[in-house]
């Protein structure tokens, strides 16, 4: 009974993003930015501040941060709070490599746009439930909890018609997590091989992106990039679960207009 009263008093908790904006999603410092007017910077001492390679300068000495390299260890923002600042919400992953480096690169939007095109043509036949085989290309577990977390009352993928399935044969997306193992480059090509057309892939998380703190090593490719061919990259060590709900309706075509452009205002995390 008093389970029944908390339940009544507490309401419903199941976020409605992305019908509606959720508040909860700007809480998280969901990756790293550049704050506006950093060209002017002394630059020389600021890639050694990056345990990963992800903030590098260009052939004229600017800044130039990757997020898909970027771990969130929050050095550098603790560091240089007037270059580098956390950016907050769901909207991070993107559809083309490029677009995760800041500043973007001016041809960027008109390529983001092709493969838009292309990718909506390619899943126009997922219109109804669809099924996403998750695989561990050699995941430290992080991303793991984040992908339970969709399951949960507060998430509730399934509301969206979207299910996890062991079988690839049943699967439409293949999400996947890790650096890239060696050991896991032959079953991740099985899996993509085995799910029937069209297919998306999502590579989950930072690791999956470029490897992350781990490459380059022995062990790994440094990413799932040069395994399967990525339709979204989702950035994050580990991306929020909002972050992945946004990169599934992403690459589902599904995300309202005014959650497809990603370049919120930086924030501070909670
Ligand atoms: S927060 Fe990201 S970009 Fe900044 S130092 Fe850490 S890994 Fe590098």
């Amino acid at each position: 009974m008093p389970w029944a009263i908390r339940g009544l008093r507490n309401g419903i908790l199941t976020t409605r993003y992305p019908r509606h904006p959720d508040p909860y999603a700007d809480t998280f410092p969901a990756r790293v930015t550049l704050q506006p007017h950093t060209e002017t910077a002394d630059t020389a001492t600021l890639p050694g501040l990056c345990p990963t390679g992800a903030i590098t300068t260009d052939r004229d000495g600017r800044l130039v941060l990757d997020q898909g390299a970027c771990i969130l260890c929050g050095a550098c923002v603790r560091a240089r709070p007037d270059l580098f600042a956390y950016q907050l919400g769901a909207e991070t992953a993107a559809l083309d490599r490029t677009a995760l480096t800041v500043p973007r690169l001016p041809e960027t939007d008109q390529a983001i746009a092709a493969v838009r095109e292309q990718l909506d043509a390619r899943v126009k036949a997922l219109r109804r439930s669809v099924h996403i085989r998750h695989v561990d290309a050699g995941s430290d577990g992080a991303e793991e909890w984040e992908i339970q977390a969709l399951l949960g009352p507060v998430y509730d993928i399934h509301r969206l018609g979207i299910f996890f399935t062991a079988s690839p044969r049943h699967a439409d997306i293949l999400l996947v997590t890790g650096a890239g193992s060696h050991g896991m480059a032959a079953p991740l090509r099985r899996t993509l091989d085995g799910m029937p057309n069209p297919t998306i892939v999502i590579a989950a998380g930072t690791d999956a992106i470029s490897g992350g703190i781990i490459a380059p090593s022995y062990a790994v490719e440094g990413g799932i990039g040069g395994l399967v061919p990525v339709d979204v990259w989702v950035p994050g060590s580990p991306p929020s679960p909002f972050s992945l709900l946004h990169a599934i309706l992403l690459a589902l075509g599904r995300l309202p207009a005014h959650h497809l452009n990603p370049d919120a205002p930086p924030g501070r995390p909670r």
